[in-house]
């Protein structure tokens, strides 16, 4: 596994297509593993393999934080041990998803991006929907998702279209939130 490089605005590839993936061998399992391992060491929630620079309908998901290197608490006060459990993992991949029917109730979520850093904004979505995609083997599934489950997809896939959470803004908005980014930029 490697932690690759995530690529950020303006780069001319987060605005790519990706194409669908067609051979399910060791380079796409590669690939998965790379991208757990850049989205975890961000941290992030989602990644598209696009942010890595890869045009493929891949994206990984895992709603957790990423807690498996914290230290077991103890507390001691009271005479007793209580040990807390780190949070689990629940990584999942997602291989040419699809939305099937997006609720017409649609959801307001602050959201983020690892290719727009330190820039957060509201963004209009769709409450609930029906996913489709494949997984590593080639199998198809398919789920109800809502919450930020539902919102973390839509968002991921919008990557494979090229499009960022941004571009849901008014041009007004997207224009402040560059400016801001560039701003930072110059400071670091
Ligand atoms: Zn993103």
């Amino acid at each position: 596994m490697a932690i690759r490089e995530i690529i950020e605005v303006p780069d001319p590839r987060l605005k790519q297509v990706s194409v669908p993936v067609e051979t399910f061998d060791d380079e796409l399992k590669t690939l998965v593993d790379d991208m757990f391992e850049t989205m975890y060491d961000a941290p992030g929630i989602g990644l598209a393999a696009i942010q890595v620079g890869v045009p493929l309908r891949v994206l990984v998901i895992d709603l957790q934080p990423d807690d498996e290197d914290a230290e077991p608490v103890a507390c001691d006060h009271d005479g007793h041990h209580h040990h807390h459990q780190p949070t689990k993992k629940e990584p999942r991949v997602f291989i040419n998803p699809e939305i099937l029917d997006p609720s017409e109730e649609h959801t307001l979520y602050q959201e983020g991006c690892l290719s727009v850093p330190e820039i957060y904004a509201e963004v209009e979505r769709p409450s609930r929907i029906r996913a489709r995609w494949q997984d590593l083997a080639g199998n198809t599934h398919e789920e109800d998702m809502d919450g930020l489950m539902a919102t973390c997809l839509q968002h991921e896939m919008d990557h494979l279209e090229g499009v960022l959470f941004i571009d849901h803004l008014s041009r007004l908005k997207r224009n402040m939130a560059l400016k801001k980014l560039e701003k930072l930029r110059k400071v670091a």
